[in-house]
């Protein structure tokens, strides 16, 4: 079995080894291997006395979402809204329109909540759906491997679903000559080691104390941001098909070369840009997009900011700007590079290029959303 969950559904989409499974095996194989953690769930809505609640679920988890509302509702006893918008994590709450539908409280699944992140009060559970997966065979393979690549010391770095396997690993790999730490995250990591895709501060933490970084899952979504950040190659190990990977630092700052040339283009070149400001919960950076309209006010480029909760690519593509400057999710700028066949930029390589006068593009800091 490959990893069926991924949280952001643009990479979901290239995990469908799943959506090869019968449809009435989903939600059997999926309980198997997901901590749903109903007694949790079952406590949540008892004590809220709650008699209709509604979920969000992850993309990829939408192909048995009728059948999980089904055994959620024999199991609770109450009735289950599901929100048909596409959800991409602990930033982006469907609060709005769950509610509008009688909702009284929101189970989130597939992510842990942001701390730093004002839910406004809003009853929701988050369920992050820990992987139920033995990595006692995964760890032989990944000690192996590093100590063939001569690597003594490695900080280990996890996302939501794998962030239990964290202490386990640690003790592994002391125990076997390999130097292993966990970092803390910022205000918006709830656990030590763990990465968001848009917030690697537990790893950059670490980073001068270790050679490399580990992940014990396939890294598909969260390993590149780690590696362009702290600058060190990653490794990663699938526990459910043992296949390995290493993200070499040096070969991706090259592969990201050709989208560094085409962002000065457009930066050297474009007179109109949109400045996109979202309104989910988690991703609004008012303040930050304020300042970069200021930026590029200051350098006689017209700028318009421009409110969105989904991109809906028609109608970025009819905006008439030259290119975008993406206030929202840092991944938009680094994984798609353009909507609607226009560039995006981030909002530290627009800090970058006017204010420091760099002609290098720098990488988003995956810092903390204010
Ligand atoms: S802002 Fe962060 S948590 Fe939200 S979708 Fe983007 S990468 Fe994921």
């Amino acid at each position: 079995m490959k990893e069926p969950y991924h949280h952001t559904g643009r990479a979901s989409n290239k995990l469908n080894s799943y959506l090869d499974c019968p449809k009435n095996g989903l939600l059997k194989d999926f309980l198997l291997h997901y901590d749903i953690e109903l007694d949790n769930i079952k406590d949540w809505t008892h004590k809220n006395k709650f008699k209709r609640i509604g979920i969000e679920v992850p993309l990829l988890m939408q192909n048995f979402v009728f059948d999980l509302a089904l055994f959620l509702k024999n199991q609770l006893q109450i009735e289950v809204i599901v929100s048909g918008e596409p959800c991409f994590g602990a930033c982006d709450i469907k609060h709005t329109g769950l509610l509008a539908s009688g909702a009284e409280g929101i189970i989130h699944f597939g992510n842990l909540e942001i701390p730093n992140l004002d839910y406004m009060r809003l009853n929701i559970l988050f369920i992050p759906l820990l992987v139920k997966v033995d990595i006692s065979e995964v760890l032989l393979q990944a000690k192996q491997r590093l100590l063939n690549d001569n690597i003594k010391t490695i900080g280990l770095v996890s996302s939501i679903q794998y962030v239990h396997n964290i202490s386990k690993s640690k003790k592994f790999f002391s125990n076997n000559n390999i130097q292993a730490f966990a970092g803390k995250g910022n205000s918006r990591i709830k656990s030590q080691g763990q990465v968001l895709g848009c917030n690697v501060s537990s790893a950059i933490s670490i980073k001068d104390t270790v050679q490399c970084f580990v992940f014990l899952e396939n890294g598909n979504f969260h390993a590149k941001p780690v590696c362009l950040a702290t600058k060190k190659d990653v490794y990663c190990f699938d526990p459910f098909n043992l296949q390995e990977k290493k993200l070499d630092y040096l070969e991706l700052i090259e592969k990201e070369k050709e989208k560094e040339t085409n962002k000065l283009k457009i930066l050297s070149k474009g007179r109109r840009a949109g400045v996109i400001l979202s309104d989910k919960i988690g991703q609004n950076r008012k303040q930050a997009a304020e300042q970069v309209i200021n930026i590029l006010r200051n350098n006689n480029i017209s700028s318009l900011l421009i409110n969105a909760n989904y991109l809906h690519e028609s109608i970025f593509r009819s905006i008439d700007v030259d290119y975008y400057v993406s206030t929202a999710c840092p991944r938009l700028a680094l994984d798609e590079s353009t909507i609607g066949g226009k560039q995006i930029i981030n909002i530290e390589e627009v800090r970058s290029y006017f204010h420091k006068k760099n002609n290098k593009i720098i990488i988003d800091c995956f810092d903390q959303i204010n």
